[in-house]
């Protein structure tokens, strides 16, 4: 969401849906035509490797970018299929891929949520997650998946969902971040599918290491990742000061925080908006700076703890 300006995101990313481009060698993309104001301009794919391949995020149930994929690597061998994560705009497509190709499926795990729901939350539904997805590998954090010319290796980055890997190319000094880092805009982390405090986590896990270039799930590559980062932590570090200032004014409930924090938003995006803030809420809640009656819930009235 483009409601700060302190961090310096990057909208230029001219690539046209189902054009293979080789941005660095060894690494391909493929954008699909998915545009919308959580996708940009749609999720990217990535094809690593050259002869003996494998396939990062194939992306959403979309046939026509599964035969983009495939005729991308006409003549070459799909070995692995890795997933970052279990929404919709990223793994539905691997079913796909795989019965082409025959490649395994590698990936944390099946979806699911970072936290038990809460009994007001039974009801709701989460549109974006894939519920059928299955690895048939499940990787660990650190585990190397080696392939023909490139290894990779996982980061478990949990906050946008819980199952969330980065795949590092160690040897290139790349990092393929999913949704866990985008160029163009902040990520969306919303509760209980997502959570704040692992999210910051895992921004900070990756200032510790050494890849400085980042390809991401959706926009263009971040030239360099660390520094950017740090740019997401200071901008979600000021996000919760904006709603410490506002709650010191007296409760409120989100729609009211959302209202004076996300000024301008695109009113497409003020639910989404909201779950962002219940995930800062959440975490201030569990640190003791902010009180609910009763669970942190999106409907919820919240107010500063007394201390
Ligand atoms: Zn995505």
């Amino acid at each position: 969401m483009s409601d700060n300006d302190d961090v310096p995101f990057n909208r230029d990313f001219p690539l046209r849906p189902g054009v293979v481009q080789e941005v660095r060698p060894g690494v391909r993309r493929i954008l699909c035509d998915n545009p919308s104001p959580f996708t940009f301009t749609g999720t990217v794919s990535y094809i690593v490797g050259r002869g003996k391949v494998a396939i990062i995020d194939p992306g959403p149930d979309d046939e026509t970018h599964a035969a983009a994929l495939l005729e991308a690597v006409r003549g070459e061998t799909v070995t692995h299929i890795l997933v970052t994560h279990t929404h919709r705009d990223h793994s539905p497509n691997t079913a796909r891929i795989k019965a082409a190709t025959g490649a395994t499926v590698h990936a944390e795990g099946p979806h699911r949520a970072s936290r038990p729901r809460y009994e007001s939350e039974k009801m709701s539904s989460e549109s974006g997650a894939d519920r059928a997805f299955r690895p048939d590998i499940a990787v660990r954090d650190g585990e190397i998946i080696e392939g023909s010319g490139w290894a990779l290796q996982a980061v478990a980055t949990p906050g946008h969902t819980a199952n969330h890997l980065a795949f590092a190319w160690q040897d290139r000094k790349m990092l393929f971040v999913g949704d866990h880092v985008m160029g163009w805009s902040t990520s969306i982390v919303a509760p209980p599918d997502g959570s704040m405090i692992d999210y910051m986590a895992s921004l900070e896990r990756l200032t510790g290491r050494s890849e400085d270039l980042y390809f991401s799930g959706h926009g263009p590559e971040i030239p360099d990742g660390p520094r950017y980062v740090r740019f997401l932590i200071r901008h979600r570090q000021a996000r919760e000061a904006s709603i410490l200032h506002r709650l010191a004014k007296g409760e409120a409930d989100i729609p009211t925080m959302v209202r004076a924090i996300y000024i301008g938003i695109d009113p497409r995006l003020t639910g989404a908006a909201g779950y962002s803030v219940l995930a800062h809420l959440e975490d201030l809640v569990a640190r003791g700076i902010v009180a609910t009656d009763g669970d942190p819930v999106i409907g919820g009235t919240y107010r500063l703890a007394v201390s």
